[in-house]
């Protein structure tokens, strides 16, 4: 790691997870340079991100953010709910969206009455990993609803031992009732790419003293 972190020529690093049991997963990504930190995991980068300071942001999140502001332009004051409470997707997203100014509420699995949660948002936020879990009618008429499951399950109509993917949301029943949904496959997943590839273009500016381009980042 050392040498990659003292390579100018590198301005990405990212560490594939999860990582083999007997590798210790918190030590290996606090091992990476902070400002090479792509993926936004090194605990320095977290707590930027939480006093809403200049930091490295975590893909998935970040094409949500940029998703739901093309969208909205502004999303300061609107009811967001974030359903999963990990730190690669649930935590992060809801850091971001309470740092756009949404009134933020984080739903887990021990949340009570997640329907009736659900249904005060104006953007839902999805990240379990349920198969379409969360039917339409949970949804408020018009709310803006991103789908960050991925899951894969049984396709028996397209041939014995198919499969497709689904997200955590019921696509067509929700997307009769949403404003705006994401799809899945070709919603966040594909945004999740792309910011990994812009905030590598992020760490190279920040490295050269380059202006930064517009957009880019939180
Ligand atoms: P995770 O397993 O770390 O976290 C899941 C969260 O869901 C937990 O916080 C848990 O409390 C919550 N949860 C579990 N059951 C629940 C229930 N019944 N009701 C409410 N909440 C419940 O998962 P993760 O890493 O955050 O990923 C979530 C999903 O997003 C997975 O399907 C994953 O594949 C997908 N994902 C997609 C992308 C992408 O690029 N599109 C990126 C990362 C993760």
């Amino acid at each position: 790691m050392d040498q990659l972190n003292n390579d100018p020529a590198v301005h990405g690093i990212l560490v594939q997870l999860p990582l083999p049991g007997h590798l210790n997963e918190d030590l290996i990504i606090n091992s990476i340079a902070p400002e090479k930190d792509v993926d936004g995991f090194h605990i320095s980068n977290v707590g930027l991100l939480g006093t809403g300071q200049k930091s490295m942001v975590p893909c998935t999140p970040l094409g949500c953010l940029m998703m739901l502001r093309d969208h909205h332009g502004s999303i300061s004051g609107m009811n967001a709910v974030v359903i999963g409470r990990s730190n690669i997707v649930g935590k992060p997203m809801a850091q971001l969206l309470l740092n756009d100014s949404a009134t933020v509420t984080i739903a887990h699995s021990r949340t009570k009455d997640l329907p009736g949660v659900v249904k005060q948002a104006d953007i839902v936020v999805a990240a379990v990993g349920r198969p379409e879990m969360v039917p339409g009618d949970w949804i408020k008429e018009g709310a803006t609803v991103i789908d960050v499951g991925i899951n894969r399950i049984d396709a028996p109509e397209k041939g014995e031992g198919k499969t497709r993917l689904v997200g955590d949301v019921h696509f067509e029943s929700a997307a009769k009732v949403a404003g705006a949904i994401t799809p899945v496959p070709g919603g966040v997943g594909p945004m999740t790419i792309a910011c990994l590839l812009a905030n590598t273009v992020t760490a190279c500016c920040r490295a050269n003293g380059l202006e930064e381009p517009e957009g880019l980042t939180a």
